[in-house]
């Protein structure tokens, strides 16, 4: 993958988001881009940077970590969307900008403890298994109200939103079915928490999808950077 591929690759999800959002009378605009950029170089970041791509998500702490300080000179948002271990917040609480992946109050207890002061709070959306796989990451629905009530009054940190990464399905219909819920819950607990404002769902294969159910934010690895190996 070349500088020159991302540039197109991206013009080519933007034009995704942007057909999305029309057709489901959504304003242009109202679905940010994440790009992870997970086990994909610096240098390539900084191409998509360059391409006017501000905002980049990482799941391996030490990685991410390395690209922060790799590119300080950009001025760049970081979220952090992969699995937390307890005794690895510090390093999440003090580099990013966004957590996706919160799923026990114990991680939102230590990000809030651990958060320099001298940056603002971070931004955490929690991670819900909507399609209640037993094997998959995240809240189980009915937890989520409890949680989102402890992270509300946790001084260092703003409750933004839900994250899900819904079970594959081939069709848009079964695609939608677990991305209407996300946005079901979504709705319901942000009547209580008006910071709740971002809806974190949608990935290379299911954009359309979670755009037309009402998704605030994409995040799309693979059709800019290309393949993982
Ligand atoms: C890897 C990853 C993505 C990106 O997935 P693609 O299918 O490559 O677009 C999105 N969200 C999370 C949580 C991921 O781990």
């Amino acid at each position: 993958m070349s500088a020159v591929d991302i540039v197109s690759n991206i013009a080519n999800v933007q034009a995704r988001i942007a057909a999305a959002e029309l057709a489901a009378h959504r304003p242009r605009g109202s679905v940010c881009l994440l790009a992870v950029s997970k086990t994909k170089p610096a240098s390539l970041v900084r191409a998509a940077a360059a391409a006017g791509l501000r905002a980049f998500g990482e799941n391996y702490l030490q990685e991410g970590v390395d690209k922060i300080s790799a590119l300080s000179d950009l001025d760049l948002v970081w979220h952090f969307i992969g699995p937390i271990q307890s005794n690895k917040t510090r390093p999440i609480a003090e580099h990013f900008d966004w957590v996706h992946s919160v799923d026990r109050e114990k991680i939102a207890r230590r990000l809030s403890e651990q958060r320099p002061l001298d940056r603002p709070p971070l931004n955490i959306c929690l991670q819900v298994n909507i399609s209640q796989e037993a094997t998959k990451a995240g809240l189980h629905p009915d937890e989520v109200g409890a949680v989102a009530e402890t992270i509300a009054g946790l001084p260092n940190l703003v409750l933004r939103g839900l994250m899900a990464i819904p079970a594959p399905a081939t069709t848009l219909a079964a695609q939608r079915q677990p991305l209407a819920a996300l946005r079901e819950l979504q709705a319901k607990l942000a009547l209580k928490h008006p910071t709740m404002d971002t809806l974190s769902m949608g990935m290379s294969g299911d954009l359309e999808a979670a755009i037309a159910e009402g998704s605030t934010m994409v995040r799309v690895g693979t059709d800019i950077f290309g393949a993982r190996s």
